[in-house]
């Protein structure tokens, strides 16, 4: 099976998108770059996750088009597509429903940054492209300008979508964006307005995070 240990990586990544609560059966689709060979494994398309096998998981090329797979390539495939071509550092991507994330997405307001994990694994408050319909090219490239070098873009009346160097990174993203969300949700809901974190301190966190942040022996 070609790509086996990347298609298992993905499915994994969708399954804990399930079990995190921040998509629904069939919903949410996850990609991954294999930059040897420059193909991609992503999920299938209305096909539940609980009731998959690494197969399952199709691979095809930069452009869409299948190499090996049973199934057709999710419907959002054009999203996940597009960054591949576009930005040569992003080595995965993690589309879901995230439910407070959503919230902003429907309120058409940026997650602010509140809490020190979202400085660290998105940088930046993550902004609210403008509605398009899912599946399109249209949503790929709205939703590709409205990030631009960023990690993380709300996708108008719809979710959120996240990028990283590999999945664990684009998954961070994700948490620490609907955590943030959460978060300042909750604090409104107590009729407090959350405070925002300094920018000068985010710009440090990330840096941080980028040079130092991956598993390390401990020292004996
Ligand atoms: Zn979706």
């Amino acid at each position: 099976m070609l790509l086996e240990s990347l298609r298992k990586q993905v499915l994994e990544t969708a399954l804990q998108m399930i079990s995190d609560g921040l998509a629904f059966g069939a919903g949410g689709n996850v990609s991954a770059l294999d930059r040897e060979s420059g193909l991609l494994a992503i999920t299938p398309s209305a096909l539940e996750y609980q009731k998959m096998a690494p197969d399952d998981v199709v691979v095809i090329d930069k452009h869409g088009k299948v190499v090996e797979g049973k199934w057709k390539p999710t419907s959002e495939m054009p999203m996940h597509t597009i960054f591949y071509r576009e930005r040569d550092e992003v080595g995965a991507v993690v589309h879901t429903h995230a439910p407070y994330a959503s919230i902003f997405a429907v309120i058409n307001e940026p997650v602010p940054l509140v809490i020190t994990e979202a400085a660290l694994c998105i940088g930046a408050p993550v902004r609210v492209a403008p509605y398009c319909r899912p599946g399109t090219e249209e949503l790929a490239r709205v939703v590709l300008d409205t990030m631009g070098a960023e990690m993380a873009v709300l996708l108008g009346q719809h979710g959120l979508i996240t990028v990283g160097a590999n999945l664990g990174q684009a998954y961070s993203s994700t948490i620490a964006t609907e955590m943030s969300a959460r978060v300042t949700f909750m604090a409104r809901s107590m009729g407090a307005e959350p405070q925002l974190l300094n920018l000068e301190e985010v710009a440090e966190l990330r840096q941080l995070y980028l040079r130092h942040y991956r598993p390390s022996a401990a020292k004996s």
